[in-house]
């Protein structure tokens, strides 16, 4: 059994680490899909320099489920309790963000076993039988080809599916795009930001480099920016595992929480069981294995085991945009950060070059409201409940070095997690997800 995400499993070559100081115009923080698609969006223009804390492709984006598509389970309906227009718009978007993968792909002829696939949302609840047809209801109005179906492989009332979809292997994506490019350095942790006078200098433990633009894809922001974001998110923590099972190319997922998620990929099938939400289910070994219960139904059994985390927002929208002076977040994907993390790319390059954009206001990182004041107040008890948690569950002194947060030993991975905020360290104490910056102390560990 591989306690990682089938996306990890492939041979790469370390890449270069940064060895002076350096100037540049554009420093992209963080190398999975966000900063990748800056990259490509930026780097022909403006001397782009990125800088990647671990391996490139290997956080988040390497342990999802590498789908592509806008059939994401019922996160448009959710947008729809806010406005018919943002839920088209937000459609809109992700089928945007296929397009620029796809232009990607061919472009820079990147091997990361692209295919094109049906995605099917199905329930298998009476109730939400009526949601599912009204979602394509509206997704037909937004004039996307979509029928209903049966399905074999799982249990459900009613199916929906839609053609112009795709999936691929996301850490080979960005792995395969950087690992030529000039300007792209691994092991390279922005450990402090400052601004002085117009530039920003961001220090690594031995370098600087001064740049006028600063880009967070780190998938967490931090450095002291503005607007809180702690308490503006909360993460979802998802099991995952892949095994070997023939099927014909499918991608699926449930409508509704928890969700169930199932792909192939080659001779193989990827299952994913979430959990709601990370403060509640802290027991990893449990969850496992009820995700290999649940798995076995359909004839699936582990080769691969691991988990994911991604940053929950209280509108559904991610945050995308310019935060302060000349400094860009790109988070709060909700769980669908290929597509919107490849959008983002586009989008802060059109706001770097001044150029419209139609989604700059759906997605700006600054942007409240009265329903978010309360989730605030809710995310505070969260963590307040995720903290005690782990002080009562696990008398432990693993402390999280982004907000002191008591961390939970992952035994099933070797990896001590936060239940607040999603960081993660390895067993030598080693940031291996963001957002903490700083390594755990010797005697923390
Ligand atoms: C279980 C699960 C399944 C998912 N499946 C899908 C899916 O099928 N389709 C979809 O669209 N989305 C999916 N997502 C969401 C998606 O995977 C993420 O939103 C997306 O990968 C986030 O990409 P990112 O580049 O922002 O973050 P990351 O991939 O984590 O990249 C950020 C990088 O920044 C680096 N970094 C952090 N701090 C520093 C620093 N100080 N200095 C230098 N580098 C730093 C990190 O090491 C990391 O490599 C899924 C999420 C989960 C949880």
């Amino acid at each position: 059994m591989k306690n990682y995400s089938i996306w990890q499993d492939f041979k790469r070559n370390d890449l270069k680490k940064l060895n002076k100081n350096i100037e540049c115009d554009i420093l992209i923080v963080g190398g999975g899909i966000t900063g990748s698609s800056m990259y490509y969006h930026l780097h022909k223009k403006f001397k782009t320099i990125l800088v990647e804390q671990n391996k490139i492709g290997d956080g988040v984006t390497s342990r999802s489920t590498g789908k592509l598509t806008f059939m994401q389970n019922d996160l448009i309906d959710k947008i729809r309790n806010q406005s018919n227009e943002k839920a088209s718009l937000y459609i809109k978007s992700q089928i945007e963000a296929i397009d620029i993968v796809k232009k990607i792909v061919q472009e820079e002829n990147i091997k990361c076993d692209f295919e094109k696939t049906e995605s099917i949302i199905y329930t298998d609840k009476d109730e939400e039988i009526v949601k599912l047809k009204n979602m394509k209801e509206f997704l037909s109005k937004n004039k996307i080809k979509i029928d209903s179906c049966n399905l074999d492989l799982i249990k459900s009332k009613y199916a929906i599916k839609a053609f112009d979809t795709y999936m691929f292997n996301p850490s080979l994506f960005v792995y395969n795009y950087l690992k030529n490019k000039e300007n792209v350095y691994e092991d390279t942790k922005i450990i402090n930001i400052k601004r002085i006078k117009d530039y920003y200098f961001c220090y690594t433990k031995d370098y600087n480099i001064k740049t006028k633009y600063v880009i967070l894809a780190s998938h967490y922001p931090y450095f002291n920016i503005p607007y809180f974001f702690p308490i503006k998110s909360y993460i979802e923590k998802s099991y995952l595992m892949a095994g070997s099972k023939r099927n014909n190319p499918i991608s699926l997922i449930s409508y509704s929480s928890p969700f169930i998620s199932i792909r192939t990929y080659k001779n193989k099938m990827v299952y994913l069981s979430n959990s709601n939400n990370s403060y509640n289910n802290i027991n990893d070994t449990k969850n496992f294995d009820d995700l290999i219960k649940k798995a076995s139904d359909i004839g699936l059994f582990p080769s691969y085991l691991w988990t994911n985390t991604d940053i929950m927002t209280s509108d559904n929208l991610p945050y995308i945009g310019m935060i302060k002076e000349n400094m860009f977040i790109a988070t709060g994907y909700n769980t669908w950060g290929l597509t919107n993390g490849i959008l983002s790319g586009k989008i802060i390059s059109d706001i770097i070059n001044n150029i419209k954009n139609p989604y700059i206001n759906l997605f700006n990182p600054k942007r409240v409201n009265l329903k978010k004041e309360l989730n605030i107040v809710t995310n505070i008890s969260k963590n307040a409940v995720a903290y005690i948690n782990g002080l009562i569950k696990h008398n432990n002194n693993h402390i999280c070095t982004h907000m002191y947060c008591p961390l939970i030993y992952n035994k099933d991975e070797n990896t001590y997690d936060c239940p607040c905020h999603g960081s993660r360290f390895d067993i030598n104490g080693e940031v291996i997800i963001s957002p903490a910056n700083k390594n755990l102390k010797v005697n923390d560990k």
